[in-house]
């Protein structure tokens, strides 16, 4: 088996990894020190990847789809700055929803997405479940139209800026989890 990068991994990285040289780098230290970014920046950061083929709109989506591209960014990225990996990372996955999303839900989220102006957060942990998802506790009862879910999550990367969130929770009555 071949596990050499193909050329357009070669240069993804050797894209990203100057990006992160020439944008990140030389603030890194400073900005690490002064706390938790706020929305309007990670925006700012959304828009800045997008630049480079990073993003979490329909068209630069592939580098989340793509296992191998998406070990590279998050390699690239980490090796710099680790806090902004949550947002192409964590922030990225609801966006995987979208094309299977209802004609509402695409009219509301698009457009952010595609401007970058869309922050994602990915819910799973919980006090009682790290590694071992199995332990969820999180419930979603259908009621009517909607799912109320009742529980507690933690650690959630993007929780206090995110849009949307993709939330572990599990059906009171038979166990099986989902999203
Ligand atoms: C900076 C940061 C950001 C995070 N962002 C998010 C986020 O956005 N969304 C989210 O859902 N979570 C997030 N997390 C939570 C992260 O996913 C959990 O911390 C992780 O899953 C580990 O869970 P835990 O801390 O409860 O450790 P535990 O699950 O208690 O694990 C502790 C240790 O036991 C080992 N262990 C656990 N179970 C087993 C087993 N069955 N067999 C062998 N070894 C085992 C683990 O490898 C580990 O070494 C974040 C965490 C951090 C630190």
């Amino acid at each position: 088996m071949d596990f050499d990068f193909t050329e357009e991994q070669r240069m993804f990285r050797d894209a990203l990894r100057d990006f992160m040289q020439r944008e990140y780098a030389p603030i890194v230290d400073k900005r690490d020190r002064e706390g938790p970014f706020t929305r309007e920046e990670e925006i700012e950061i959304n828009k800045n990847f997008q630049k480079i083929g990073i993003g979490i709109d329909p068209e630069n989506i592939k580098a989340f789809l793509d296992p191998v591209l998406f070990g590279i960014m998050s390699e690239e990225i980490s090796k710099v700055w680790a806090s902004l990996l949550p947002l192409p990372g964590m922030g990225a996955i609801p966006a995987t929803f979208v094309p299977i999303a209802s004609d509402d839900l695409k009219s509301r989220v698009l457009p952010r997405l595609e401007k970058g102006e869309f922050v994602g957060a990915f819910a799973e942990t919980e006090p009682e479940a790290g590694c071992d998802t199995r332990d969820i506790q999180t419930t979603a009862k259908l009621e009517g139209d909607y799912y109320i879910v009742n529980g507690t999550k933690t650690w959630i990367s993007n929780a206090v800026t995110c849009d949307m969130a993709y939330v572990g929770v599990k059906d009171p009555e038979t166990g099986a989890q989902t999203f």
